[in-house]
């Protein structure tokens, strides 16, 4: 029997979900029951009817499918993959800012640790962060970790809002220098990016969403040729949507090494071993899935 199908019959026999993000190898997101953006995620990972949760996908994504389903066993296949943003925020510093500035609310990216997510107001997604700082309490608004994403936000609302100092290193990568070449190349394709990217690359962009949204706008291009700006492990879900589409990752090396520390050798551990296996503190976790559930609501 080949690994995926061990992956398949292992998930039968344990009663087991592989959720996995579209950052994550190919082989992965094909075997997965469900492959989604972090909101969607997290939204699949409250409604799971399973014993076993596997998350592919980087630590934050395991924690909060974790938060969302205490009484379930969630594993990671990795526990070493972590958002190298998600380590950007600390706790005491947030703290600090909260009790100098307490009018202001604190809005944190998904991206982020659970005791983050537990000093926070209420989380987002790049999917909804305009939506959730314009529907927050109040119109002071720290921002936290990505300043990207954070400056994204702050063209689209009137609220004042503070922005931590954490980003991508991966999205930060992509320059205007490499977009202004590729378009060169391609004068006739569009420029699809993802909002942790730089001001200038996103202000050269056609269409700036999440992953989800990146491919819900893909479907419906009329263009023979899109510029990715985000990992490329979303051109495989966008193949499958468009095949006829050629797709151009926006720089040559757009990977995110830690999503590629799930492999399929690990996944296939991860279900023999049932590890490794997410767990969060009882009280960081009820805080934290307050945070979490407030979004979902919106
Ligand atoms: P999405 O919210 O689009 O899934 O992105 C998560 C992420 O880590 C982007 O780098
Ligand atoms: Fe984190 Fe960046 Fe990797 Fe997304 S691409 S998981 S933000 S390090």
């Amino acid at each position: 029997m080949g690994k995926l199908e061990r992956i398949r019959a292992l998930k039968e026999r344990k009663n087991a979900v592989i959720l996995a993000h579209y950052y994550v190898d190919g082989a992965i997101q094909d075997v997965a029951d469900f492959v989604g953006d972090s909101l969607e995620l997290a939204r699949r990972a409250r409604s799971v009817d399973a014993d076993i949760i596997v998350l592919c996908g980087v630590y934050f994504m395991a924690e909060t499918a974790k938060i969302l389903n205490p009484e379930k066993r969630v594993l990671i296949p990795y526990y070493r993959a972590g958002c190298l943003m998600a380590d950007m925020a600390i706790v005491e510093e947030i703290e600090d800012f909260l009790r100098k500035n307490p009018d202001f609310s604190v809005v944190t990216y998904v991206n982020s640790s659970a005791r983050v997510k537990a000093v926070s107001d209420i989380c987002c997604t790049s999917a909804n962060a305009v939506d959730v700082v314009n529907r927050v309490e109040g119109d002071r608004v720290l921002f936290v970790p990505d300043r990207n994403l954070g400056e994204f936000v702050l063209e689209r609302t009137d609220k004042e809002v503070v922005l931590w100092s954490g980003y991508c290193p991966i999205h930060y990568k992509l320059t205007e220098k490499h977009l202004i070449e590729l378009k060169n190349l391609y004068p006739e394709a569009v420029v699809a990016v993802h909002p942790e990217c730089r001001k200038g690359v996103r202000d050269m962009a056609d269409f700036v969403g999440s992953t989800s949204q990146i491919i819900r706008f893909v479907k419906g291009v009329r263009a023979g040729q899109v510029i990715v700006g985000t990992e490329k492990g979303v051109i495989h879900s966008l193949r499958k949507e468009r095949p006829e589409i050629e797709f151009i990752p926006a720089y040559g090396e757009f990977i995110c090494d830690q999503m590629k520390m799930i492999t399929v050798d690990r996944l296939l551990n991860s279900l023999e071993m049932e590890r490794f296996e997410v767990s969060v503190d009882e009280e960081i976790s009820k805080r934290a899935r307050k945070a979490i559930e407030k979004m979902l609501f919106i």
